[in-house]
């Protein structure tokens, strides 16, 4: 070490000088004793490495008040959630990464009401006794489904893995290869089948299988049929798939039930809202589907959670096999999905209250009312030098749910005024990411897209534009 740098490291302020400073008293009132130590301490220790790095570059780091700011800066971060809200832009109204469904302000309040106090989860208030969980949403699922019973777990992957463990394990369960599918994040079903103990029995072949592929594929070995909504994928041209009803009518003659994974299942008639018509619930539990499970942030637009419904005998077997109590909803989930369900009870204003159906119904001319408002203000951001245009896009619907439709929407367009765009696109993307409540959009045709389908908030949205740095 150079005598220049011995010097330097002899004039680093020392912990207690910098904790004894009225700034960093400012902070320790925030943020407490403790985390503001650890950012002193981590920020020196930094100084000392910058200094063998930079030499007496290292200098203007000494200073006290340098040091204060870098503490704040750590103790802002450490304290910063991790977990943010952002805007999705990215057309993809069902993003997955991004949280999937938007909550309806009835489940919010619900949730914050139970949050704050005791509740009767599992308490009978006119018995004084114990009470069921399940109980708080099983009548309304059965309502709303046509169902003879319900019950629910955290997400739709438990919720296949339950129903597929108690009623075939070390036993055969036929699916049609044209339906096992892998959705992302790691939930494909011969895996699935496979840690439920269950032994997969593949039939037919990718585009087509019939009725009689089943038929042949029942043997004593085999615990019900298995029907798998083929979500992410689609397949054209020469194809044949069995329907739930025929599956249905099989079962029946031999004894067996059928399960059906509906992925997304919605409880009412999309076309309705003029998008294109995806399965519901009370379909499959119609056409003699035994037991049906679907998601609770897909399109029913509620929060994370698995759907089960269908024949009382055997969701009452579900709910006693033990993985149930490891799977099972907390409180806070329980409320929201019991108010998000009754919403569907008024069919007349469960688009407007849903988030979900409302974005994905959003007409065309309300979507283009949001872009002609942000525009000019956007464009004052952005400066001269990028052109900002509104353009037709299409939106999908995301979560695997109709993966192949597209909705009309509007995006407006940002790429530079000349030259190729190269990696500017790229620098612009990051920029809407780096604003203190993120805008993710997506780059397509040589421009970074802001799709508008899910924009609400526009007053939130155009509040922060200054803070738009390119
Ligand atoms: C999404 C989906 C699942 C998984 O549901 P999660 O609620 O994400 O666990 C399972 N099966 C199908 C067909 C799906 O589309």
């Amino acid at each position: 070490m150079s005598d220049a740098q011995i010097s330097l490291h002899a004039s680093v302020p020392s912990i207690d000088s910098i904790l004894r400073l009225d700034t960093a008293a400012v902070l320790v009132e925030q943020y407490g004793r403790s985390l503001v130590t650890e950012g002193v301490r981590q920020v020196i220790a930094d100084i000392r490495s910058q200094i063998t790095e930079l030499g007496e570059k290292a200098l203007p780091l000494l200073a006290e008040s340098a040091v204060v700011a870098q503490v704040a800066r750590y103790v802002e971060d450490a304290s910063a959630p991790s977990l943010r809200a952002v805007y999705n832009l990215t057309g993809t109204v069902l993003h997955t990464n991004l949280g999937r469904a938007v909550m309806a302000k009835e489940a919010i309040d619900a949730m914050v009401k139970v949050a704050t106090g005791a509740s009767n989860l599992e308490y009978d208030i006119e018995s004084g006794k114990r009470g069921d969980r399940d109980s708080h949403l099983d009548d309304l699922l059965c309502k709303l489904t046509g169902a003879e019973a319900a019950t629910v777990v955290n997400n739709n992957a438990a919720a296949v893995l339950l129903v597929l463990n108690t009623l075939g394990q070390r036993k055969e369960v036929p699916v049609s290869r044209g339906e096992l599918i892998e959705i992302g994040g790691a939930f494909r079903i011969p895996d699935i089948m496979k840690r439920a103990g269950c032994k997969l029995v593949e039939i037919g072949t990718t585009n087509r299988t019939h009725l009689k592929d089943y038929a042949e594929a029942i043997s004593a070995k085999t615990a019900c049929l298995m029907k798998v909504h083929t979500s992410n994928y689609t397949v054209q041209g020469f194809t044949k798939e069995v329907t739930a009803k025929e599956m249905s009518e099989l079962a029946r003659s031999r004894n067996l039930p059928v399960i059906e994974d509906l992925g997304s299942g919605t409880l009412i008639d999309l076309s309705k809202f003029g998008l294109p018509h995806e399965p519901t619930a009370q379909e499959a539990i119609n056409s003699g589907v035994d037991v049906v499970t679907f998601s609770g942030d897909k399109l029913l637009g509620g929060p994370q959670a698995g759907l089960i419904v269908g024949r009382k005998d055997l969701i009452a077997k579900i709910k006693k096999n033990p993985m149930k109590r490891a799977m099972r909803l907390d409180k806070v989930t329980i409320a929201a999905l019991t108010a998000t369900l009754q919403l569907y009870l008024d069919p007349d204003t469960v688009a407007m209250r849903v988030p979900t159906i409302r974005l994905l119904s959003r007409s065309k001319e309300d979507i283009q009312a949001v872009a002609e408002h942000i525009a000019a203000p956007l464009r004052q951001a952005l400066g001269e030098d990028i052109y900002v245009k509104q353009i037709n896009c299409q939106s999908q619907i995301g979560s695997g749910s109709l993966p192949v439709e597209r909705l009309d929407s509007i995006a407006l367009s940002i790429a530079p005024q000349k030259g190729k765009p190269g990696g500017k696109l790229k620098k612009y993307a990051e920029a809407f990411r780096a604003l203190p409540t993120p805008v993710i959009g997506r780059i397509q045709d040589d421009a970074f897209l802001l799709d508008l389908r899910c924009l609400e908030d526009v007053g939130g949205f155009l509040a922060q534009l200054d803070d738009l740095k390119l």
